[in-house]
């Protein structure tokens, strides 16, 4: 496996809170960083992989896994945890970058996957992974799961959430909309969904395969609390979840846009994304493109940031 072009900060389960909302932000958009750099690495041990839908959800991943789960790294199986189910299998290099990042894997263990014997199979099996909580790759079931996660959980008085992370592709699938109405009909508020709008699936863009927009509006039409985010924008998606935590008496869904490949604009615009074939060459420079482009928006936001306190001075 290759390393990184450069030092990055060191991976870890949340120990302390960050000193302020920019701190807190900054050190997401690290770890959206590491684990996107996890599944390049992961993903050149094989050549090819679904790693351009890892690059499109690793800022999800990493507000989800650092900043809203309430769980345990050194325990996956702490009965109170908050659960992340993953029902597209084919995202798992994105949740073992997002588990190695969290400090449930060990970062070496990520060279082994996909291969013979290893834990990480390129499809999620929940009886081989720590932190796999179901087994995907069927698509349209994890809902279900999630429904009846979350009926247990109340039932037995656990204060514990249950989420599942689907694709728009899952919205083809008649057993999403099932639960989707089970889910509300149960007011099931400890559930949420959180919709990974890519606009692809693996027979094409989403809107010419099956037509599924306004997704929001489908949403709250099945009785769920509906909220529409930028996927990649990091301070975005904290508002969202922050505003999502208060949320009673209905399940609620994050429907969250992203783009296939986002960091490493080589990957962000080629063709058949879905599975992408990657020359041995490229994955240096995807690398490199990676480290560039998240340096260039970390003193983009540094130089907003400078300017809206010059503003604020200004004022006062
Ligand atoms: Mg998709």
């Amino acid at each position: 496996m290759a390393s990184s072009a450069t030092t990055t900060p060191a991976a870890g389960p949340r120990t302390a809170p960050p000193a302020s909302h920019a701190e807190r932000l900054r050190a997401l958009r690290e770890s959206a960083y590491r684990i996107r750099t996890h599944a390049l690495n992961m993903a050149e041990v094989q050549g090819q992989g679904y790693v351009g839908q890892a690059l499109g959800v690793a800022d999800v991943l990493a507000v989800v896994y650092k900043d809203v789960l309430n769980h345990r790294p050194e325990d996956p199986e702490w009965p109170g945890r908050d659960r992340l189910l993953l029902s597209i299998g084919h995202y798992a290099i994105a949740l073992y970058a997002a588990l190695a990042e969290a400090g449930v894997l060990d970062t070496a263990e990520l060279e082994t996957y996909g291969s013979d014997g290893s834990r990480l199979p390129m499809s999620g099996m929940a009886t081989y992974t720590p932190g796999m909580e179901i087994s995907g790759g069927s698509l349209g079931h994890g809902l279900g799961i999630a429904a009846g996660l979350g009926l247990g959980l109340r039932h037995q008085g656990s204060r514990a959430h249950v989420y599942n992370l689907l694709s728009d592709g899952e919205l083809d699938e008649g057993s999403t909309w099932e639960a989707a109405l089970a889910c509300a009909h149960h007011g099931l508020d400890n559930v949420t969904a959180i919709v990974d709008v890519n606009a692809l699936q693996a027979d094409g863009p989403t809107n010419g395969v099956l037509r599924t927009e306004p997704v929001t509006d489908k949403w709250k039409a099945f009785g769920w609390h509906a909220v529409r985010v930028d996927g990649n924008d990091v301070d975005a998606l904290v508002a969202a979840f922050d505003s999502l935590r208060t949320h009673r008496g209905s399940p609620s869904v994050l429907v969250c846009d992203t783009r296939v490949g986002r960091g490493v604009p080589m990957l962000e615009t080629r063709e058949k994304a879905h599975f992408l074939r990657v020359e041995e060459h490229e994955w240096q420079i995807a690398r490199d493109q990676l480290t560039e482009r998240c340096h260039a928006e970390c003193a983009d936001r540094h130089a907003d940031r400078n300017a809206a306190t010059a503003d604020e001075e200004h004022t006062v």
